[in-house]
Formats: structure tokens, sequence, C-alpha cells
């Protein structure tokens, strides 16, 4: 028998929604912008990534479910289910539940959302247990429409998903729902990782990485920012982000500054690098 291909590892990027204000495509939608990047897959918002709106149905929806580019969908940033502030965990958890079905419509493989946080004055167990409520509760109705991707954070006190310890905490309770773990390299640079062991540490805890959210950083190791630079052109050594690639050796997604030539570049040389 002939030896298997090696996988083509899939290299997505974060495109812009892709829509009119009248919510129609605009100029070709994601689909486009993957073709234009010769990219696997995209991750959009479906509804204002600062806001509390719920995604609206759209358009692309049949074509971006039943075509060949993977599809990812980032939740907004606003979204804290590990909140003590029931104003904000109640929406919260009504948002994510929303944000999981329209995922579902466009055909996500999986739904991102942040750890979130509690306030500087609780007790970050608080904010465990609130996220295992939101798990235990969703699945009372079924669970979530899509798999729940958990995010590591760049920075902030009493962060849920920040430290491996803490993530280690949040396992614990949402372990057994089927959580998912997307691991960022910037936040993970930024929260001071060793990023040469960070999939295995990871894994060790998780058992799992979903997604690798492939970014490099303005900024130095463990300064809490987050602010992504090009794969090329930050902080962390470009090799190491590719080691961190191979070794997950899952679905990749690019959030890296640039335009659509810029990250047809990355796309290619991180192919080329990963069959390397
Ligand atoms: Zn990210």
């Amino acid at each position: 028998m002939a030896p298997a291909p090696a996988a083509r590892p899939s290299i997505g990027v974060h495109v812009g929604p892709g829509l009119t204000d009248e919510n129609e495509l605009d100029d070709g939608g994601p689909l486009a912008r993957a073709a234009e990047m010769d990219a696997d897959g995209v991750q959009v918002f479906l509804a204002d990534p600062q806001g509390w709106t719920a995604p609206k149905p759209r358009p692309d929806a049949d074509a971006l479910r039943e075509g060949d580019v993977a599809v990812v969908v980032h939740a907004p940033y606003v979204l804290n289910v590990a909140t003590t502030n029931n104003r904000i965990r109640i929406p919260s958890r009504k948002l994510l539940a929303t944000h999981a079905e329209a995922a579902a419509a466009v055909g996500a493989l999986g739904l991102v959302v942040h750890g979130g946080h509690v306030l500087a004055k609780d007790d970050p167990a608080a904010g465990v247990d609130n996220w295992r409520k939101t798990f235990a509760r969703q699945a009372e109705t079924g669970g979530f429409a899509v798999p729940l991707w958990i995010e590591n954070t760049a920075g902030g006190g009493n962060a849920m998903a920040r430290d491996l310890d803490a993530i280690a905490r949040l396992w614990e309770a949402v372990g057994e729902f089927g959580a998912g773990f997307v691991l960022d390299t910037c936040h993970a640079w930024a929260a001071g990782w060793d990023l040469a062991t960070a999939v295995d540490d990871v894994r060790a805890i998780t058992g799992r990485i979903d997604l690798v959210h492939l970014n490099n950083s303005r900024d130095p190791a463990g300064s809490s920012r987050d602010r992504h630079a090009p794969l090329a052109g930050g902080e962390i050594p470009t090799e190491l982000l590719v080691e961190v690639a191979r070794a997950a050796g899952g679905p990749v997604v690019l959030e890296t500054p640039g335009d659509a030539a810029a990250h047809a570049e990355e796309v290619a040389a991180l192919r080329a690098a990963l069959s390397a």
C-alpha cells in the first residue's frame, strides 16, 4: 500500500463579515476573501464584536455551510459568562446560545469564546462555577448547537483562561461537557507562557486543542498586552509559531493585521513551512 499523503493543514484567516448595511453580500463576502487568499478556512463574527445584537440570517449561509471552506465563528468580545454581575452574565449566556445557533446555520466547526473574568474582589472559583452552570443549563436543552471552544486571553486579573493553572481549574468544571480549547499564541506569549511547550502543556490539562489562533505579538513576552502582529513581524520568533502550529496538528486561523495580499503571502509561507 502506498503511504497516505500527509493531510494538508487547514489554514484559515479571520475576515470581516462581508455584508452591506442591507445585509447583502459585499464584494463576494467571506468565501470570496478565502479564494483571494487561497485560505482553507475563514473565521467571522456574525454580529458586532463589541455589541449585544443578535446575528441576522446571512444571505451566504447555504454557501458557507455547503462549501469546502472551513468556517469558524468568533463570539462577541463583550460576552462574559464567568462574571458575578448578573446584568452581564445572563445576557451573555443567552447571546452565546443565540450565536451557537447562528454558527450552526453557516456550518461552523465551532464557536470561539473568550474565557472571561470575574472582578478583582471576586473569588475566581465563582467564575469557574458560572462557566459550569453555562454548560449545565444548556445541556438541559440539548447543548449548544455547535461545539464551544474557549480561548486563552492575554491579560487581566482574575481571568478564567489566562494562566495554565486557571485553565486547569476551569477544565475541572467544563471538561465533562465537551468544552473545546483555542490556543492563541499572541495571548499565550502575553501571559508569559513558554511557547516551545505550550501545546503539550495545554493538552496535559484539556486533552485537546481544537484550533490555534496563530498570531505574532507587538509586545515582549509577559506584557499582558493583546496587540497582534504579522507572523513574520513581531516579537515571537516565526519559527516558534510554526512549531506551535505543527505540534497542535489541527486547524489554524490567522488573526494577523494586513490586507488580503499580505494574508495570501502568510498563508502560502505557513503552508510551505508546515509541509517542509
Ligand atoms: Zn484569538
